[in-house]
């Protein structure tokens, strides 16, 4: 039983890439002293998976920044305006901008938390190999092979590539970038011959793309590409790399119906694929790698699992390789360097190292009788509850009475700059060199600093600042029962941005409550209504890693009933607005229409169920980030929050008609200025901005805020700008 991966993390056990990568920025060391790291970490990566024993080890999965952004540099699509630039300033301009160009979109790769660097296509972009014989692909295989590693290129598919690119801004409508599938699957062939010449058996070709709904042109393209693939006289045998979830039927028909020796399926996401490959009747010429261990969360595999799994493929295909269900990028390095974590915990547990280990293991005891199972969680038996809140008339009216707020209220989405001294009071606390005390008195100061601040700037709602948040996930996750921190858990988000997110393995409770005492002292020191802040139920599952146990929907429900609990004691200590941000409610939506549906339901009915034990004259807000809301307009009408603010100063509140249109009738505060840069809008623009917003929303249920994010800010932007939109709300109200 042979055994593979599909890829594995690049940013190093000690995150060595991401700090090379900033010193090289930072212009503290050169490019051939990044390039020296760089090294070291791809011959780590293969001499770690060749001493664990795995069969076929992948190349090509390193990265400076994005895989799609190397390919994108790999087959010369860079747009015109960075091309008076040249070697890493080119590919770090295309990455991060510079003083004078901004970088290209980044975007969310498929559901993952990782984001790529989104291609920017041109009917007029014109393909080619930029380095040919010495394109990273065939440099990283030959550098593996100098140190007797054979290994497998991984390449980000021709049509996935397509598919995730946008036309540039300007382009004629009809452009589609799969247009261009024809010119691009020639560079691709190219790439093959020279990789097949530089001694490659195998080339990894991934098509997550697969995983989503396909149009029938885009299958008519997928087969049209790899039939000429395939035929090549000259190239490495390929492997078709699916993840993220199950390939439809008329996909799998077309790649069986060509000459690629190899298709690999995700089993764990996509459990669907047994049924399609048995549809199609099996690929009986063809070797299936069986993605049977969870790539994107941490958790040991069951073995009963993945033997019933095996045992399926087994007579659907020529032979059958053993595989993590995708590349490894999605989960930390190495268990091995966590102390802290509880050994019940623990034993279940694998990271990338670990998972390598368990895949050889697994692949070697397919036939005994004996496996080690792992260790279970408990479960709860899960609590009904009517999620629903009195009707909206009756809501408004015991809040205008408690609140008095005037039309066009000002407030902010919760957190204020986190200054340096925030920092080092946390990590003084971390470190033991203050103790809790000092901590929680530095803490309060900073709350009646920012409130002082509010009230100067003549805000309406005020916030307390969030001072005492690491991160609006972890910051809760470290409160609750169910959930567990990692020391050096560090997963690639994009670029040398890495996150650390929490585990959450068992049943949640809330020991005691979370935010209150915070929340309660801001309030006692302003006569204004200050908001309890709150992360929902969708974000903090989104933001963790959680247990694959029990349905993602009860879990949720149980994040629920403790944020349920929260909110009671928020308002017995006289909170009378309570925000729950929901910045993940898009991201989590399945990669399927089908699954839509259901996923919405039960994210909805979870932020019901927090927020629907809340009084009338409570308040309650949500927020979301982003702009891109068109397929969640109605659930977010369903939320029934009172208020709900959105991420709106970039896209010029183009959102609100449809908002309106899709049934929202309460208040609604779309940001009226972009927080992302340390430009101050002036309050004529902001102004000009709520006239917009006026024309869709009514005055008395249109809020005036900033998009959210002041905590990435420096304070004199952030005081100039709220000024200038407290000037703004001020004037329109007149
Ligand atoms: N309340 C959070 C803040 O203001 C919301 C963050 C977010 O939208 N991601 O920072
Ligand atoms: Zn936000």
């Amino acid at each position: 039983m042979n055994t593979t991966i599909l890829g594995y993390p690049r940013i190093g056990a000690r995150r060595e890439l991401k700090f090379a990568t900033e010193d090289y920025w930072a212009g503290r060391i050169d490019a051939a002293q990044l390039e020296t790291t760089a090294a070291h970490l791809r011959r780590s990566v293969w001499t770690e998976l060749r001493d664990a024993g795995l069969g076929a080890i992948p190349s090509n999965t390193f990265s400076l920044y994005d895989q799609v952004l190397d390919t994108t540099v790999m087959i010369d699509a860079v747009p015109a305006r960075y091309r008076a630039l040249t070697g890493l300033d080119r590919y770090f301009a295309l990455a991060r901008g510079t003083a004078e160009l901004p970088p290209l979109e980044m975007t969310k790769w498929f559901d993952t938390n990782y984001h790529y660097i989104v291609p920017e296509l041109t009917a007029g972009t014109r393909f080619r190999l930029a380095d040919g014989s010495a394109a990273k692909p065939v440099a990283e295989y030959l550098e593996a092979r100098r140190l007797g590693i054979e290994t497998r290129p991984v390449l980000v598919g021709p049509l996935t590539y397509l598919l995730l690119a946008k036309p540039a801004p300007g382009s004629p409508d009809g452009f589609d970038p799969l247009d261009l599938l024809d010119p691009l699957v020639e560079v691709y062939a190219e790439l093959l011959e020279r990789l097949a010449g530089a001694g490659a058996s195998w080339v990894q070709l991934d098509e997550p793309v697969l995983a989503r709904d396909l149009r029938s042109r885009d299958v008519e393209a997928l087969g049209r590409a790899y039939r000429r693939l395939g035929g090549l006289a000259s190239r490495p045998k390929i492997l078709l790399a699916t993840y993220f979830g199950a390939v439809a039927p008329e996909a799998l028909r077309e790649i069986a119906a060509t000459d690629v020796e190899g298709v690999a399926l995700d089993l764990v996401a996509g459990p669907g694929n047994l049924e399609a490959l048995a549809s199609v009747g099996g690929l009986p010429r063809k070797k299936v790698v069986a993605g049977v261990v969870d790539g994107r969360n941490v958790w040991r595999a069951d073995p009963a699992r993945v033997r019933s799994a095996y045992a399926v493929v087994l007579g659907l295909a020529d032979t059958v390789e053993l595989s993590t269900s995708c590349s490894l990028l999605h989960v930390p390095v190495d268990l091995g360097t966590e102390t802290a974590l509880d050994p019940a915990v623990r034993a279940r547990l694998a990271f990338a190292r670990q998972k390598v280990a368990e895949l050889v293991a697994l692949a070697a005891g397919l036939d005994d009788a004996e496996w080690p199972d792992a260790p279970k969680a408990g479960h709860r038996e899960p609590v009904r509850f009517d999620a629903r809140r009195s009707d909206r008339e009756a809501r408004l009216a015991a809040q205008r009475e408690r609140l008095g707020l005037p039309p066009l209220t000002t407030t902010t989405i919760g957190s204020f700059p986190q200054t340096a001294e925030i920092r080092a009071a946390r990590a003084d606390l971390r470190a033991g060199r203050i103790g809790e005390p000092a901590y929680v008195a530095a803490m309060r100061a900073e709350i009646a600093r920012v409130i002082r601040l509010q009230e100067d700037l003549g805000l309406d709602v005020l916030v307390h600042g969030e001072p005492e948040r690491n991160d609006m996930v972890q910051y809760f996750a470290e409160q609750l029962d169910g959930y567990a921190a990692t020391e050096a858990g560090w997963v690639q988000s994009y670029g040398t941005r890495c996150v650390r997110p929490p585990i959450l393995y068992g049943d949640i409770t809330r020991p005691r409550p979370m935010t209150v005492t915070w929340a309660a002292y801001a309030q006692s020191l302003t006569p204004k209504p200050v908001k309890g802040m709150l992360t929902g139920p969708v974000t903090m599952l989104a933001w963790s890693f959680v247990r694959d146990d029990q349905p993602l929907a009860e879990t949720a429900r149980q994040v629920a009933l403790a944020l349920r609990d929260e909110i009671a004691d928020l308002e017995a200590a006289g909170i009378a607005i309570i925000q729950v941000d929901e910045p993940a409610l898009r991201e989590l939506l399945p990669l399927r229409a089908a699954d839509h549906d259901d996923y919405l339901a039960w994210a909805v009915g979870a932020f019901r169920l927090a927020t629907s034990g809340a009084a009338d004259a409570t308040q309650i807000h949500t927020h979301m980030c982003y702009s891109e809301f068109g397929e969640i307009l109605s659930p977010i009408a369903d939320l029934d929050a009172d208020v709900t603010s959105i991420e709106a100063a970039r896209s010029h509140m183009e959102l609100l008609p449809y908002l309106q249109a899709a049934g929202y009738a309460n208040g609604i505060g779309p940001g009226v200025y972009d927080i992302h840069s340390p430009r101050v809008p002036t309050s004529e623009e902001m102004a000009a901005n709520l006239r917009t917003a006026l024309q869709a929303v009514p005055a008395d249920r249109l809020w005036v805020n900033p998009d959210c994010g002041l905590k990435t800010r420096a304070y004199p932007e952030t005081l100039a700008a709220l000024a200038n939109m407290v000037a703004a709300a001020a004037a329109e109200r007149a």
